[in-house]
């Protein structure tokens, strides 16, 4: 099952993601962008961002008893219900995280307690996320769109979001361990059957699974309106923060997952478009339930990672050629199905998330720089 081969009639399940250049700042070259990608006919789907929407979303929290208003006080820390769930390796350590964090950020009901803010080594000069490196904390939504939703009563969907813990957990994992090898430390904090607040559900009256990217906003501005991101980066010691979008599409879904990565960068003089790094995670694709190796290509371009299996404004036709031709089995060029996760975690990957001062790839084959 492993395996680019494997996998290689799938190509189309390659995810979306974010390329656009610097300077393409304003909505009708995006659009133009996107157009022209898509009309380039390769089985590598391009999922593109429109942003252009503005909505209102109703919130409830995690937890199906808990319907009311996961306001900014009441939600971090307290939003979600903890299930009887999957025990998983991360547990006790996680665990042992939360007593640590708990005592350093003091119970909420502490009267006139100055907030002590966490000291980042990270700046956010680039949205939530900087190098890969570090503490960083996801936080999952499970959210409805006109098109799909989640029903509180069902088992299966009940289980389908304990997956999703189950996929982040082995993403951690791999990301852990790649990180090592360009003597990066990190710290994932997924599990939102251990670690309260950190779990969300919302509910769009839009179609946000969709194939031209739009809903960024929307979905940006449910963020900011409904997660204090503030106290959950205080409360974890968190470094970065990465949201996780959950749509509880079926089999018959063909619209890929994407993720706007390493965002304010892209603002420029207009201002931060995109400040907050997302990922939409459709949960299942065609006869596939989306596997690991997704959620960590996915978190990668949090932190900067640019996808290889098209040409864009950092990576070269040349070199998408190169690795078609070499059977690349970069994450950010092809993804392996399967629970465990095969792909190479390149050199390349390394600089663009900020953890290797240079990439011999990107200069024998005139790569855009790292923004880190
Ligand atoms: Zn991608």
């Amino acid at each position: 099952m492993e395996g680019i081969k494997s996998f290689g009639s799938l190509e189309i399940y390659y995810l979306k993601c974010t390329m656009w250049d610097k300077k393409e700042i304003d909505l009708r070259s995006i659009v133009d962008n996107m157009k022209n990608r898509s009309n380039s006919g390769s089985l590598r789907a391009f999922s593109g961002i429109m942003i252009f929407c503005l909505m209102m979303a109703m919130v409830r929290g995690c937890s199906s008893s808990r319907k009311e208003n996961a306001s900014k006080p009441e939600t971090a820390g307290t939003g979600t219900e903890v299930p009887e769930s999957q025990e998983t390796e991360s547990a006790a350590t996680e665990s042992e995280s939360l007593t640590e964090t708990e005592t350093a950020a003091g119970p909420a009901t502490e009267p006139a307690a100055e907030q002590l803010h966490y000291e980042s080594y990270y700046d956010g000069s680039l949205g939530f996320c900087g190098d890969l490196r570090g503490t960083i904390l996801v936080v999952s939504i499970f959210a409805d769109d006109a098109g799909t939703q989640w029903d509180p009563e069902s088992d299966e969907d009940r289980q389908m979001q304990l997956d999703t813990v189950e996929n982040l957990r082995v993403a951690a994992e791999y990301l852990h361990e790649q990180a090592l090898n360009y003597g990066s430390d990190t710290e994932f904090i997924y599990d939102w059957t251990q670690n309260e607040g950190i779990c969300y559900e919302a509910s769009f009256d839009e179609t946000l699974v969709r194939t031209d990217g739009g809903g960024y906003a929307a979905e940006r501005n449910w963020i900011a309106d409904n997660v204090d991101t503030q106290a959950l980066k205080d409360r974890y010691e968190a470094d970065h923060v990465v949201y996780y979008i959950f749509f509880n599409t079926g089999f018959d879904n063909s619209v890929n997952p994407w993720s706007i990565g390493h965002t304010s960068s892209y603002g420029g003089e207009n201002g931060p478009f995109y400040d907050i790094e997302l990922t939409n995670l459709y949960v299942r694709f065609k006869d596939f339930v989306t596997m690991p190796s997704v959620y960590a290509h996915e978190m990668m371009h949090a932190f900067g990672a640019h996808d290889l299996y098209y040409a864009n404004y950092y990576i070269t036709q040349e070199y998408v050629d190169h690795l078609a031709g070499s059977g690349s089995n970069d994450i950010m060029y092809t993804v392996t199905s399967g629970h465990e996760i095969t792909n190479e975690f390149t050199e390349l990957d390394a600089y663009y998330t900020g953890i290797a001062d240079s990439s011999d790839d990107a200069v024998c084959w005139g790569l855009g720089e790292t923004e880190h």
